[in-house]
């Protein structure tokens, strides 16, 4: 049996079912999968068998079953055998899984031998993915191996009728992991406003009390994050409907076993310090018995907490990195002695029409493999810049990794290697060959060039396209790519693409007139260049009432010669580029902090009860939208209804190319911009009045987060077609 079967109480129900029903035989762990042999009156064996299948343990996930006649052994009864390591795995690691009811009751109960006990865990619970060393999964291949079990415990580990038989991590107060500090005093110091550097499952957290905003200020120019939104954890549902809004789908994204950070409508409840200028709130809840025992003893309304690192800086895991990163930040460093194998942020979700949008998969779902149409030699895509994550294929697996930040610093670029390595030696894969994006310059691509195999290179956006064809099982779909930014074809920056086409190939059928991106990657983080750009492609003025001129101030000039002889500017086709312009036109932000600030606030603020449009011109011009913009600004018009003017011309203008050029095809929505909401809304609602099947992501994120699923799918049938790619 192959598939997410260890680690997750596979051997003790089947030893259990077999003694139920009468059986002989035999289960084990290798690792390729789970081998059962049982023997019995041909009935029972069956009633066995549909048992299996059919309520199999709650995490279990059975991908492939084998089954064969054997001569009869006569055995006297069934037994569970050592695992032994023989193949390459077949077994899926399985991700983090958070603190089980039955669990949580013993922490919380005072005549229980684990009360208060911060790693409680079961059969069924608890960290894997994160203390795991090696496979077949089993203690002495976990970072638990150094601590010896107890009696008590081990009774527990050896008794198939417990229910913490063969819990690998098992623990309890005399034998197992410890907190360094006690927990009251922890309370105490957050209770009194502290900024506590917290050692939990995949990582440190850094945590201090949400209500206090001095705290939280602090916390903010400590971690020199002045606006982006910080996540808070709150006790229970009931907690989190206190701070916002949660519908049952919500609920039920935030009871994952995954439990990730959820974005919710907020109520603005918490200081403004917590998520400035924002309409929601990420909230999580508790997932290890360390963060449950937080907040039993503290009743804390929300703790904010926020990735234990500095910016650019992977998630620090060991004592080490935790001083080193948070040292003058944290006031106080709360460790524990269970070492983390390897580190594993918060994943991020939002609800979109009752179903998951992923935005960061990360702790909880990273490494589950996504399964693909194709078979796929051993192979390594390894993604983009920002948001980073890679992908590794065999079969018809697809280990997308956890999220690894900005590859920008060498610390981030060790922690990639280091999580390619882990893997790759997790599932004894050698890649034949590796894919990477097409810009020369991305960390990620240098990363790929230097490993000595051939190497595929993957257009950005055709990635985007194949990363949705490869989650929605598709061959072949007109894609909507509205993104960031990615080296094209031509030489030029593409972003807004109108894509026909499958994994082997694809079709620039449309894309947003470009633009001179004047001061390249600066114009990012300064939006106001955008704006004068987008204007005086549009044959605009720049108006001195607009903040985005005066932020020129003495460089208008200079700035309006650099875009006329196209001095240091390249040409771009971004649709976020164009999301940051009109937030500027606006007013809302002329620099931002992080990626896509600008656009985010301009979603936020839109009118909905506006029913205005902006025309975009044919094929797909912002110039005449641009125009319009500008004299609605002229006219006093608020900028809640130019956002939504913006928002819906957009949507109405795309659902029209989509008409023109899907040939019968079915529409993917992929790219960072479909984080947008309010977008996707419109324009799902636009598309749908055209009855055109659309696709949008549930599995992986739409932003660069998702990009080596494509890579990896767009790489295989490159492979497939003969197409031998250059070699490094
Ligand atoms: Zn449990
Ligand atoms: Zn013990
Ligand atoms: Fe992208």
């Amino acid at each position: 049996m192959e598939g997410l079967v260890q680690g997750v109480g596979f051997r003790p129900y089947v030893y259990r079912l077999a003694r139920e029903l009468n059986l002989t035989g035999f289960v084990g762990n290798d690792s390729r999968g789970v081998f059962i042999e049982v023997e019995g009156p041909a009935e029972r064996v069956a009633e066995f068998h549909r048992n299996l299948m059919e309520e199999p343990p709650p995490a279990a996930v059975i991908d492939r079953v084998m089954q064969k006649g054997m001569p009869l052994q006569q055995g006297e009864n069934f037994v569970i055998l050592e695992s032994r390591a023989t193949h390459r795995p077949k077994v899926w690691v399985s991700p983090d899984l958070h603190c089980c009811e039955q669990c949580l009751e013993e922490v919380l109960d005072p005549a229980n031998r684990r009360y208060l006990y911060p790693f409680t865990n079961c059969t069924h619970c608890g960290p894997r993915y994160t203390l795991i060393t090696g496979l077949p999964y089993d203690r002495p291949l976990t970072t638990m191996a150094e601590f010896e079990m107890c009696a008590d415990c081990r009774r527990e580990y050896e008794d198939p009728m417990d229910r913490r038989f063969h819990a690998q991590p098992i623990a309890c107060p005399i034998c197992g992991p410890k907190l360094c500090r006690p927990l009251e005093e922890v309370v105490d110091a957050l209770t009194r406003g502290e900024i506590v550097a917290l050692k939990g499952v995949g990582g440190y957290h850094l945590v201090t009390d949400a209500t206090n905003a001095q705290s939280v200020s602090r916390l903010r120019r400590g971690k020199r994050r002045l606006t982006k939104p910080m996540a808070v954890m709150v006790a229970n549902i009931e907690a989190a409907r206190q701070l916002a809004q949660v519908s049952v789908f919500a609920a039920e994204l935030l009871q994952q076993p995954a439990r990730p950070i959820v974005l919710l409508p907020t109520l603005h409840k918490l200081p403004q310090a917590v998520a400035p200028d924002m309409k929601t709130l990420g909230v999580m809840l508790p997932y290890s018995p360390l963060h449950h025992l937080l907040f039993e003893v503290g009743k804390f309304q929300a703790l904010v907490m926020t990735s234990g690192n500095l910016s650019g800086q992977p998630i620090a895991s060991t004592e080490a990195e935790a001083r080193f990163q948070m040292e003058g930040l944290a006031e106080r460093f709360v460790d524990h002695n269970r070492p983390i194998e390897i580190p594993c942020d918060d994943s991020v979700v939002r609800e979109f029409r009752g179903q998951p949008l992923p935005i960061r998969r990360s702790r909880g779902y990273a490494p589950f493999p996504l399964k693909v149409s194709k078979q796929l030699r051993p192979s390594l895509a390894v993604g983009a810049q920002m948001k980073s994550t890679f992908c590794l294929g065999a079969g018809r697996d697809a280990y997308l990794s956890q999220h690894l930040g900005d590859l920008d610093s060498l610390e981030n670029l060790d922690y990639f290697t280091r999580v390619v390595a882990h893997l790759q030696s997790l599932y004894r894969l050698k890649p034949e060959y590796l894919c990477c994006d097409l810009h020369p310059d991305m960390m990620s691509t240098r990363w790929a060039e230097k490993q000595g195999l051939p190497l595929v290179r993957v257009q950005h956006h055709h990635a985007h396209l194949a990363s949705a064809l490869a989650e929605h099982g598709l061959e072949e779909a007109l894609g909507i790519i509205l993104d960031g930014t990615g080296l094209g074809e031509d030489g030029t920056i593409w972003g807004g693409e109108i894509l026909r086409g499958s994994f082997a190939t694809y079709e620039r059928v449309a894309h947003l007139k470009p633009i001179p991106l004047a001061g390249g990657d600066l114009a990012v983080r300064e939006p106001w260049r955008l704006a004068l750009a987008h204007l005086w492609s549009a044959g605009m003025p720049w108006d001195q009432t607009l903040d985005s001129v005066q932020m020129a101030g003495m460089n208008e000039e200079r700035f309006r010669v650099q875009l006329e002889r196209g001095i240091n500017c390249v040409q771009t086709s971004s649709a976020g580029r164009l999301f940051d312009a009109v937030a500027a036109l606006c007013g809302l932000r002329q620099t931002v902090q992080y990626e896509a600030e600008a656009a985010i606030l301009l979603e936020n603020i839109a009118d909905k009860n506006e029913r205005g449009s902006y025309y975009f011109g044919d094929p797909w011009d912002a110039g005449p939208a641009v125009t319009a913009i500008f004299r609605d600004l002229g006219r006093g018009i608020s900028p809640a209804r130019i956002s939504m003017r913006f928002h819906r011309g957009l949507a109405e203008h795309l659902a029209i190319l989509a008409a023109r050029y899907s040939d019968g095809l079915p529409i993917v929505l992929s790219g960072g911009v479909f984080q947008n909401a309010l977008l996707t809304e419109l324009l799902l609602n636009e598309l749908g009045t055209l009855r055109l099947p659309v696709f949008m992501h549930r599995l992986v994120p739409p932003n660069d987060g998702g990009l080596a699923l494509g890579q990896l799918m767009v790489g295989a049938a490159r492979m497939e077609n003969g197409g031998i790619p250059t070699c490094a």
